[in-house]
């Protein structure tokens, strides 16, 4: 009886194991297919046998070594074992939202990072970004000192009236009041703005600065290394730089991606295609009735839309959202069309209050850009034996849901967990292999709820059908009476629950919550810090009748990207 016992425990101890090995195994089948992978796993073959056991074969095969672990002891320590003398070093190709989030959650973990930056100087520009309750909640769980810092510099939205309005009778149509329901449902930090170079410098300034970042370091393709010496990327000037790991952060036209599918980085050959729509923007200092009320608008009507953000110190960011064909960039004056654009629709002018914007932003400062996004990358894997890549690389997406940059921070704080948890580098091929099985579904449903969420806004979205007693300008029908304008009137009954479901799913993600007292702090040092800072400018515009975003843009040419 005690020797069956024995072997039925034998037979489960090795079912387990095999399962173990099956399920670590199949981690890998996408990269095994790569044709780079095949090569790194016969040059790889040559250590076998160096190192007895299952250690060797491990390290010739790249395979993890989870189930058997436990029989590696000091005196049998692998090759490739990570210790404080021979930490790993991850090089991260790109040094923006994602690459330096990136820096600072490996930094966190004991692990070496080089951050390579095809950019020469960091130069303080682009616009204002939004990072929703997830993000926040995501930097927090990276590092709560960084949090803090992120909120000194933060303006809440989430806490104030958002939503869609109609964009030629200014009347709201939907209000999302899931914003701040479902943060507080969470218990997250609000949703709101930063300006991208205060960002930036943040955190430049926690990785360490110019002894983490080399600038002017264009990756433009890698190597894989044998057996456990990980990868090889050279620049474009000829200097090679190795690593345990590559993350691509290279954004929309990553170098990474382009070789690793065997894409051209952008073009006609590289799978990231025109959305059809383009986007100016813009922003200006203004005071409204509303300012400290109202968090950020979006106006809908014919064909076209346009949404303002308060984003601190006085200002307003504006967006206008077109459906035109690629390439439509050159003409004399982005104003004058944008007037003419808006000004002009069948059912009359839009609001007055997009108009107020308008004309308070200088020409000089409203920059066009076209949309490119890529289908989500179901089939393909992000990872490529210690190649891996994170956010616009791999997943870039429509920017209706501000999404963008917070699911790159999100990307950066698995990534990070999962590689403090390498205690071999034989373990880094599935490592980066989870990595992106856990990371694909989610980036997956943001990229085609952003897409659907322009092709809506734009395509079928319309002044919402009003009748006659509440509109007379179109008859006694009342009007607009196309089908999206109905549509539109039809959808708005149910536009709160959808509100609900889709920012309910998005705050899921919230490594760190905060407790109920610290948000209400939160809040009532960001916001009286926010009418300050706002009255002070508006004050020393006044005075000065100079533009204070203009100064802070010298030099840098585009206000967004
Ligand atoms: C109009 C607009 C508004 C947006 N608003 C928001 C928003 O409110 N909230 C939000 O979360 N997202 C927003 N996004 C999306 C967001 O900007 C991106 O998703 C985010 O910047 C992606 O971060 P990333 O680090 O992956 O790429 P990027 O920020 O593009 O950084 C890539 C970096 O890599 C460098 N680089 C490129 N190639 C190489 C190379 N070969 N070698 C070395 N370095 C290289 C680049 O110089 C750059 O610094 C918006 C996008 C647009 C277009």
């Amino acid at each position: 009886g005690e020797a069956a016992t024995m072997f039925r425990h034998r037979r489960a101890l090795a079912a387990l194991v095999v399962a173990a090995l099956a399920a670590s195994a199949s981690a890998f089948v996408p990269s095994l297919h790569s044709p780079l992978n095949a090569a790194r796993l016969s040059a790889a073959s040559a250590p076998r046998g160096l190192l007895p056991g299952r250690v060797g074969a491990s390290l010739a095969t790249g395979l993890p070594l989870r189930a058997g672990r436990a029989h590696v002891g000091p005196m049998m320590q692998s090759a490739g074992a990570v210790t404080p003398e021979n930490p790993l070093k991850v090089i991260v190709a790109g040094g923006g939202v994602g690459g330096m989030f990136l820096a600072k959650a490996l930094q966190k973990k004991g692990i070496e990072v080089e951050v390579l930056e095809k950019t020469n100087k960091f130069a303080r520009f682009g616009g204002p970004i939004q990072l929703a309750s997830n993000a926040l909640a995501t930097i927090k769980g990276i590092d709560e000192n960084l949090f803090d810092r992120v909120m000194k510099k933060f303006t809440f939205t989430g806490t104030r009236t958002n939503g869609i309005k109609d964009g030629i009778r200014t009347q709201w149509y939907t209000k999302f009041n899931a914003i701040s329901d479902m943060a507080d449902y969470f218990t997250l930090p609000y949703t709101g703005v930063i300006d991208r170079p205060d960002l930036q410098e943040l955190l430049l300034d926690e990785i360490g600065g110019d002894d983490t970042v080399r600038r002017d370091a264009e990756v433009v393709k890698y190597e894989q290394l044998p057996g456990c010496e990980g990868v090889r990327a050279t620049l474009k000037d000829g200097t090679q730089v190795t690593g345990d790991v590559l993350v691509g952060s290279d954004g929309i036209w990553s170098a990474i991606r382009a070789q690793m599918w065997d894409q051209d980085s952008r073009g006609p050959k590289s799978g990231t295609t025109y959305s059809g729509y383009t986007c100016f923007a813009g922003d200006t200092i203004q005071r409204t009735d509303y300012y400290f009320d109202v968090g950020y608008q979006v106006y809908i009507g014919p064909g076209k839309y346009f949404v303002t953000s308060d984003v601190g110190r006085g200002r307003t960011q504006w967006y206008a959202f077109l459906a035109l064909p690629e390439g439509s960039k050159s003409r004399a004056s982005n104003k004058d069309y944008l007037y003419e654009l808006f000004n002009d629709g069948p059912e009359g002018r839009w609001s007055e209050e997009v108009f107020k914007v308008l004309d308070a932003t200088p020409d000089d400062q409203i920059d066009q850009r076209d949309l490119f996004d890529r289908p989500p990358s179901v089939l393909r894997s992000w990872s490529d034996g210690h190649v891996t890549m994170i956010g616009d690389a791999v997943h870039p997406m429509m920017p209706n849901l501000g999404q963008g940059g917070c699911q790159a921070i999100e990307d950066a704080y698995v990534l990070a967990e999962k590689m403090g948890g390498v205690t071999d580098r034989s373990q880094i091929q599935g490592t980066l292999s989870s990595f992106y099985r856990e990371r694909l579904p989610r980036t997956a449903i943001c990229q085609g709820l952003s897409r659907l969420a322009s092709d809506l806004i734009v395509s079928a979205f319309d002044t919402p059908y009003q009748p006659a007693s509440q509109d007379d300008r179109f008859g006694p029908l009342g009007g607009p009476l196309s089908i999206n304008s109905i549509f539109t009137a039809l959808l708005r009954p149910f536009m709160g629950a959808i509100f609900y479901a889709q920012f309910g799913y998005l705050y899921t993600f919230h490594p760190k919550k905060c407790t109920k007292e610290e948000i209400e702090v939160l809040v009532d040092e960001v916001m009286t810090r926010h009418r300050v800072d706002a009255e002070a400018v508006w004050e020393r515009v006044g005075l000065t009748g100079k533009d204070e975003q203009a100064e802070n843009r010298e030099g840098s040419g585009l206000s967004f990207r």
